[in-house]
């Protein structure tokens, strides 16, 4: 099974990221767990650029889904055919996130290409951790992490979460919007029953 955790910077999804690959260990899953942009020596060269680098939304909407085909062709889909689970801390519904909602990239070409490099493929399971702006924005500060998105204004994160919120509403069976201003061990509790349903 293929399982992606999506959600605006700031929402805690790094701290559930490791709960959920322990759980699925504890329940003897093989598992593989990586991240987009990234997750292959191409992909995480990728990576520092779209983080770094300042450039043509189109570029990086096109560099995200280089190194989404690179992730796929050369470690999930082989993952998963040898009976593998795949965790991805973040994939495709952070492009509409992202690029459509926070970038203004028509919807259309981002569906364009997410055909072409995934052909009909899905995860299973996606955990959207879901938190109003102002919360996100005070947990960014806290961590001082700053990539050149981290910088983005409040209303970009905005369009972000609502794009984020759109794609859920949409898939809802795939898609589970967890409230991430839940504690810790209620936001577990839940992951754990939504898990256990996959399996
Ligand atoms: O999940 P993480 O914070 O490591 O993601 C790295 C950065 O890349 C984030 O700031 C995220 O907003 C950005 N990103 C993006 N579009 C994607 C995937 C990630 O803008 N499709």
């Amino acid at each position: 099974k293929f399982i992606t955790l999506e959600g605006v910077d700031g929402a805690g999804k790094s701290t559930h990221l490791e709960f959920v690959a322990d759980w699925l260990r504890q329940h003897g899953r093989e598992l593989i767990v990586t991240r987009e942009p990234g997750g292959t020596p191409l992909g995480e060269t990728l990576r520092e650029l779209l983080l770094h680098q300042e450039m043509d939304a189109d570029t990086e909407l096109l560099l995200m889904f280089a190194a989404r085909q690179e992730h796929l062709a050369r470690l999930i889909l082989p993952a998963l055919a040898r009976g593998a689970w795949v965790l991805s801390d973040r994939f495709t519904d952070a492009s509409y996130a992202y690029q459509c909602g926070g970038r203004g990239i028509a919807s259309e070409r981002i569906a364009a290409l997410e055909a072409w490099v995934q052909r009909g493929f899905q995860p299973d399971l996606t955990l959207l951790f879901d938190v109003p702006p102002e919360v996100a924005e005070a947990r960014r500060s806290a961590a001082r992490v700053a990539d050149r998105f981290e910088r983005e204004a409040d209303s970009f994160f905005s369009r972000v979460r609502n794009a984020y919120l759109d794609r859920a509403h949409a898939e809802p069976g795939r898609i589970r919007v967890l409230d991430a201003r839940h504690s810790i061990a209620e936001l577990q509790a839940e992951i754990g029953q939504l898990l256990q349903a996959l399996t």
